[in-house]
């Protein structure tokens, strides 16, 4: 039987990235993907456009990833944004930077982003398998040997790449597998759990929003009464609690406080303090003065918000805007720029864009990618507890991580 330098499992960024730099150093390298095609997930990320990294410097990009950015220093450093960024214009994928420094491929289209890795791989001579998905990696006095899969088969190499990622859109092919390989050799694996998910709420309104996406608005994250982070920008109302990309990113620490009392505070005109908002108030209520209050939010706010907030008012939804009092008023303000929502739980693992938790950082050689218990054996990209917010970090990690595997076994 034939005796690979390197299995790579998992044909995801992490995997081809690993795979095609080993094979380019001249390493017999096997890429095993239990999908009928590779790169599934790149695909669908950045709705299709594949926010691929992000152009800020690698101490910022660190800090994207909040409990665990330590562990990335040399992969990020190693292979930086940069690197990746001239990584695929070799391969003839131009990229552009946008808002919030994401970068994208100036084509729009993550397609090729995974046709440049296939032709990265094809040109390093990998050897690809689709449909094998491997059931375990083999040992032999805490030494790797290879792996088998599903059908049976076995594969001997001196090092396994475990590449498989996390348990996010399981429908793409990352459904937790690697878990429970890591675990039966010996690996701990901190709790996993969605993240960058969309929020469920107990407040039943949000489905009278429904569709609803504010812009420029400020979300605040709440937990047992004290303020934990904030994030301005875009987020949307659906039929279970709310979505977009602030409300993702706040996930990210939501999810750790899942057991105590998490609100999100929403303030709605953030631009504007009290006083200005008042004023605005004020001269719309001069403008209405003859109508009634349910009649006179026009002007302020979008037309599915108009009966919420009524509702949520202690203004009687009748009363003429010109008898509405000072206080009224007052209080309306406050909940305009207050506008709290009780968080009670995450959406799950089929609508998360990454996996929170993982394989213990604190058994992984940062330097190599390489487990401090099985000699030969690495892992690479979101298996690892690595995961950041959103702008360009999780596929940079992914990128990152794999490419200190291929360059050094
Ligand atoms: C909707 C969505 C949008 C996203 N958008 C972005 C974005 O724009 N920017 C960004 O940075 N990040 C984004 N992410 C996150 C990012 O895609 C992931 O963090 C990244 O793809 C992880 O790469 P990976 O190689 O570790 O794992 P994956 O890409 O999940 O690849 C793992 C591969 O392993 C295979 N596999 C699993 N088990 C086995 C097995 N037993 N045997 C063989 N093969 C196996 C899987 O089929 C899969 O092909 C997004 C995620 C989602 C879900």
């Amino acid at each position: 039987m034939s005796k690979y330098d390197l299995i790579v499992i998992g044909a995801g960024a992490a995997g081809l990235m690993a795979a095609g730099k080993a094979a380019e150093r001249g390493k017999d390298v096997l890429l095993l993907e239990k999908n009928e095609q590779v790169g599934k997930k790149i695909l669908i990320t950045g709705k299709g456009r594949c926010n691929l990294t992000n152009d800020c410097e690698v101490e910022e990009m660190i800090n994207n990833f909040p409990e665990t950015g330590k562990f990335l220093y040399s992969a990020l450093y190693t292979f930086s944004n940069w690197h990746l960024r001239s990584f695929f214009s070799d391969l003839g994928v131009e990229t552009k930077v946008e808002r919030g420094d994401r970068v994208f491929p100036v084509s729009d289209d993550a397609r090729d982003i995974v046709k440049a890795l296939k032709k990265y791989i094809e040109q390093a001579g990998v050897k690809l398998k689709l449909n094998a998905k491997v059931t375990e990696v083999l040992t032999e006095d805490d030494e790797v040997k290879g792996v088998r899969i599903e059908s049976g088969s076995e594969y001997r190499a001196d090092n396994v790449l475990i590449a498989v990622g996390g348990k996010a859109y399981p429908s793409t092919g990352s459904s937790g597998d690697g878990y429970t390989i890591a675990k039966e050799l010996g690996h701990k694996v901190k709790a996993v759990k969605p993240s960058l998910v969309p929020l469920e709420t107990k407040e039943q309104w949000v489905t009278e929003a429904q569709g609803l996406n504010l812009r420029n608005v400020r979300a605040t994250l709440i937990v047992n009464g004290e303020e934990k982070e904030q994030e301005f920008g875009e987020m949307l109302f659906t039929h279970f609690g709310i979505s977009g990309p602030i409300v993702l990113t706040l996930s990210r620490d939501a999810v750790q406080y899942l057991d105590q009392n998490i609100e999100l505070s929403i303030n709605l005109k953030p631009a504007l303090s009290f006083e200005k908002l008042d004023n605005r108030l004020q001269r719309d209520f001069a403008k209405y003065s003859r109508k009634q209050f349910k009649n006179s939010l026009g002007d302020l706010l979008p037309r599915k918000l108009i009966p919420v907030i009524i509702e949520l008012s202690s203004i009687p939804s009748d009363k003429f805007v010109h008898q509405i009092t000072t206080a009224e008023r007052e209080e309306l303000i406050e909940l305009l720029t207050n506008l709290k929502l009780t968080i009670t739980s995450t959406r799950g693992f089929r609508e998360a864009i990454v996996t929170t938790g993982g394989i213990d950082t604190t058994e992984i050689d940062p330097s190599t990618m390489e487990s401090k218990l099985v000699s030969g054996l690495y892992f690479a990209g979101e298996i690892i507890d690595i995961d950041g917010y959103t702008g360009g970090f999780n596929l940079q990690a992914a990128f990152s991580t794999a490419y200190l595997v291929g360059s050094q076994i």
